[in-house]
């Protein structure tokens, strides 16, 4: 494996606005003469007031509204928005959620001004891999951070009928601006914060457990944004806290964790991403459990491939500096278990309600979606995804010891 950072482009046009009372900030966002279409989730923007406020703040003339977008939104449900869009002629759109009304009106976007079936925008599995084009322009108000889907251009969609779970990315689908008002999480029940806090911890270590190039920045970068979480994860999780900068680090923290920057020029891995997805397909587990349920037995099953990076995670980011690498590469996946336990997190799949008896289930749905060499080496076969599966259901693995 090369030694060497690779080469890449670094692109991100997203707009942010970051602190208080940034809504108020939309009439010098959204030019005056668009056509306003606001959608959002199950309902928690109007039971918290955002929605008046988004509503009080835009002087369109035109403003509608899209509501009913649930958590891992599906294909059925964008499609209804693309004809309210068609029919009414919207022509801007503000997202107003979490990672799944974000994920949502980005394939909304895309899909609006699409020559030829939408569906065929997703990849192997679901549809053909068509390249877009053009996107409807859209700006998002972020109430969960947890997916950096504010400041990316990857879009998750769920097919009911085809029970599939699948991204897509393009340029095309960068936000044209995000507001990040920390003070919108304090809404947040507990399980949603954890869920926040443990995706972007699964979104950099993607990002970071992998063959070393010698990426000092990346590195660094992963390694403090790993050290935040772990700071201040437990904190944050405690719903009745409401304390300003720490709910502004976490936002910030989050963003950042996927917003590609800790990506460039280092490999990246997504597997415990692809074999997360087909749990949530499985029995709808929210995206962060499905994740921290199977990283113990991922770090488990995968360590010789990364060795040299767990010895470094141990070291730098728990501060385990004595002992053999043995000892260290131990102690940090019991740390990661305890860590991701201290927040409420599972750290095994029976945990989040699989059985044995879905092992071959979950293994073929990957294979039905491609997902047969994964990792950054993609050396991760089948059945090395069955032993990932099969050890996150060990009844003798304990991930914290
Ligand atoms: P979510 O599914 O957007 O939201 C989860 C729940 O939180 C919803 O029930 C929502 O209620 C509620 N909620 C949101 N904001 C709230 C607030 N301020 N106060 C109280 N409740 C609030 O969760 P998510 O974790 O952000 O998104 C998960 C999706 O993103 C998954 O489909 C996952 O696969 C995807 N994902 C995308 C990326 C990417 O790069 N694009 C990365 C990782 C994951 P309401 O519906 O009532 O608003
Ligand atoms: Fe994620």
């Amino acid at each position: 494996m090369t030694k060497e950072i690779n080469d890449f482009t670094f692109y991100n046009p997203v707009t942010i606005l970051f602190g208080k009372q940034k809504i108020e900030a939309l009439p010098d966002l959204i030019p005056a003469d668009k056509n306003v279409l606001i959608l959002y989730g199950g309902g928690s923007v109007k039971r918290f007031g955002t929605l008046d406020r988004v509503k009080k703040a835009l002087p369109h003339k035109k403003v509608g509204e899209f509501g009913g977008i649930e958590p891992n939104p599906t294909y059925e449900t964008c499609m209804k928005a693309v004809e309210k869009i068609q029919s009414e002629r919207y022509d801007y759109l503000l997202a107003v959620g979490g990672g799944s009304v974000i994920d949502a009106v980005k394939f909304i976007a895309a899909a609006a001004t699409f020559e030829g079936n939408p569906i065929d925008i997703f990849a192997k599995g679901v549809g053909k891999g068509q390249p877009i084009t053009s996107a409807l322009p859209f700006g998002t108000i972020l109430t969960l951070p947890a997916t950096s889907s504010e400041m990316n251009s990857t879009s998750v969609i769920s097919f009911k009928e085809k029970k599939a779970k699948v991204s897509f990315s393009d340029p095309h689908v960068f936000p044209v601006f995000s507001i990040l008002e920390p003070e919108l999480t304090y809404t947040l029940p507990k399980r949603q914060l954890a869920n926040g806090v443990g995706d972007a911890f699964v979104h950099i270590l993607e990002q970071y457990l992998t063959y070393p190039v010698g990426g000092m920045v990346q590195d660094e970068f992963a390694e403090g944004l790993l050290r935040i979480l772990i700071d201040i994860g437990p904190r944050v999780v405690d719903e009745t806290h409401h304390d300003y900068n720490l709910r502004a680090n976490f936002m910030w923290t989050v963003t950042i964790a996927l917003n590609r920057l800790l990506s460039v020029g280092v490999p990246g891995d997504w597997s415990t991403h692809a074999l997360g997805h087909e749990v949530t397909v499985l029995n709808n587990t929210d995206h962060a459990r499905s994740l921290s349920a199977l990283v113990p037995a991922m770090m488990v099953v995968r360590h010789k491939e990364k060795w040299d990076k767990l010895v470094q995670y141990a070291e730098k980011v728990w501060h385990v500096t004595t002992g053999s690498e043995e000892q260290k590469v131990e102690e940090a996946i019991k740390r990661t278990a305890s860590f991701f336990q201290s927040i409420g997190m599972p750290v095994k799949l029976n945990e989040v309600g699989v059985t044995q008896a879905d092992v071959d289930t979950l293994v073929s749905q990957l294979e039905a979606r491609g997902q047969v060499n994964l990792s950054e080496r993609g050396n991760q076969t089948l059945d090395v995804s069955r032993s990932i599966y099969e050890k996150a259901l060990d009844p003798d693995f304990h991930p914290s010891g």
